[in-house]
């Protein structure tokens, strides 16, 4: 195992887009910042690209949003008054050059620019299909289905809307998509909504963006969430809002959980809410005799906050978290490898050494990381570790974009809540309900909560997966 993994599921990407020739002077720098605040989707690859209406200018690498572009490079891409941006974790398809966004798909005169969160359940089928009509694929990711079937469309004379209203239709998956055409930014959501995605206005125009932090930091005024199954068309005429047919909506709750921001809203709630609230229905459902409670940085700080407070038990920050560890970080030479957790975790003695400790993290996935962790705080001194998880068991593999594992490797899908307490070595363990996360929310009805209760959304979608990513398969037609 990967030493300083998290252990946590991974998100597929974070899309950005901008139209306005008010700030064509600048495009290229506030979709820049746009990425750079959605960076925690994504961190393998980072790509933008600028158009006038009829030049389209693409960059792209792999990398952090801060490695991959410069001051020169930004300068070099300015110009233009239509911008897509993308930030990528692969799901399908490998990590590479060629698979990093946004991605171009051309054909003749008819080329389309797209940059795309999710992860279709059809895309081999689709692919296939599609060579059938005379395309080539380049790369391996499903992003290249969705712009070759705009282009077919549009080669047929479609309108942009109608082109995307028709590739929609051959879809089957979660997509949150922003695309350029010609003279148009296209924005477009699935119709189940799996991936979030926005709507803001900025100087003279809008932007796009997977999450309303990205508005945020380039001072863009949020309007509305872009509606599952809308169709967004924005071009020197303004906004034009096209609808494919409902489905029912299926947000992902990791979304809440874990993935999105904590300063991000979603539906005018902030996540941060949504989490500490988690935390006060984990300490109503699984109390602890404690001394203390304590986050896993960052992503448990905001539910052991609501524990802290339902609970009356103090909370303070017993974990301190090398910020400066990520996803590329070397591997420790074999004689370092006991330094494990602790490169990127370190815990504080003076609060632990002696205490009752409630540890309180979003999810356990695999259960590697929780099980160092507890190792951890016990080697600090601790008399006793309850651990509490502000979501469920995860017992179901994510279809829609989230890097999770087979069915195998989810220890939740494997072991009981107490055989888990036992490989883990805590005092206790205990998981926040279905219900209570669903409730913590406020978005009952609203959510796709398959990996936790195995109701997936998209009927038959497992067994289709599961035939289009496996190596062999006899008699698959
Ligand atoms: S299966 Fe789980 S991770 Fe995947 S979209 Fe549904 S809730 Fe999110």
């Amino acid at each position: 195992m990967d030493l300083l993994a998290d252990g946590k599921p991974k998100e597929a990407c974070g899309v950005f887009g901008l139209y306005s020739r008010e700030i064509s002077g600048e495009l290229a720098q506030r979709t820049y910042f746009g990425l750079y605040a959605l960076q925690h989707r994504g961190q393998e690859s980072a790509g933008i690209a600028i158009s006038d209406g009829e030049r389209t200018l693409a960059m792209r690498d792999m990398g952090l949003v801060s490695q991959v572009f410069d001051e020169r490079k930004l300068a070099s891409l300015e110009g233009g008054h239509i911008a897509l941006g993308h930030v990528r974790y692969s799901t399908t398809g490998s990590a590479s050059w060629e698979n990093a966004q946004p991605e171009f798909h051309g054909r003749g005169d008819v080329n389309v620019f797209v940059a795309h969160n999710g992860n279709l359940v059809n895309a081999a089928e689709l692919r296939h299909e599609l060579e059938g009509e005379g395309f080539e694929f380049e790369s391996t990711s499903d992003t290249a289905a969705i712009a070759a079937s705009a282009v077919g469309e549009l080669e047929k004379g479609q309108t942009v809307a109608e082109a995307v209203l028709r590739t929609m239709r051959r879809l089957s998956g979660a997509y949150s998509v922003a695309m350029i055409f010609r003279d148009k930014l296209v924005a477009f959501r699935d119709p189940h909504g799996f991936r979030p995605l926005c709507i803001g206005e900025v100087e003279g125009g809008y932007a796009v963006s997977s999450e309303t932090c990205g508005l945020d930091i380039i001072g863009a005024k949020l309007l509305r969430e872009i509606e599952p199954g809308e169709v967004v068309v924005i071009d020197d005429d303004g906004l034009q809002s096209y609808r494919a047919e409902e489905a029912r909506r299926a947000l992902c709750v990791f979304e809440y959980v874990y993935f999105a921001r904590p300063d991000s809203r979603f539906d005018g709630k902030e996540i941060a809410h949504a989490r500490q609230r988690m935390g006060e229905v984990l300490a109503d459902e699984s109390p602890a005799e404690a001394d203390v409670v304590i986050p896993v940085p960052d992503s448990g700080i905001m539910a052991a906050t609501g524990y802290a407070q339902q609970s009356g038990i103090p909370y303070a920050e017993g974990l301190i978290k090398n910020r400066y560890v990520g996803r590329t970080f070397i591997q420790p030479a074999d004689s370092m490898r006991q330094l494990g957790l602790r490169l990127k975790l370190n815990p504080l003695p003076s609060i632990i050494a002696g205490k009752r400790v409630v540890v309180i993290d979003d999810s356990i996935v695999r259960g590697n990381t929780a099980r160092k962790l507890v190792g951890l705080l016990f080697e600090a001194g601790a008399a006793e570790v309850h651990f509490r998880v502000s979501s469920p068991p995860v017992t179901g593999p994510c279809y829609y974009g989230i890097d999770m594992d087979t069915k195998e490797g989810l220890v939740g899908a494997n072991y009981t809540v107490e055989e888990i307490r036992d490989q883990i070595g805590a005092t206790s363990l205990a998981y926040l309900s279905v219900e209570g996360m669903t409730n913590a929310t406020e978005q009952k009805g609203r959510l796709c909560r398959a990996c936790f209760d195995g109701d997936y959304p998209i009927p038959g979608a497992t067994q289709k997966f599961a035939l289009e990513n496996a190596d062999t398969v006899v008699g698959k037609k």
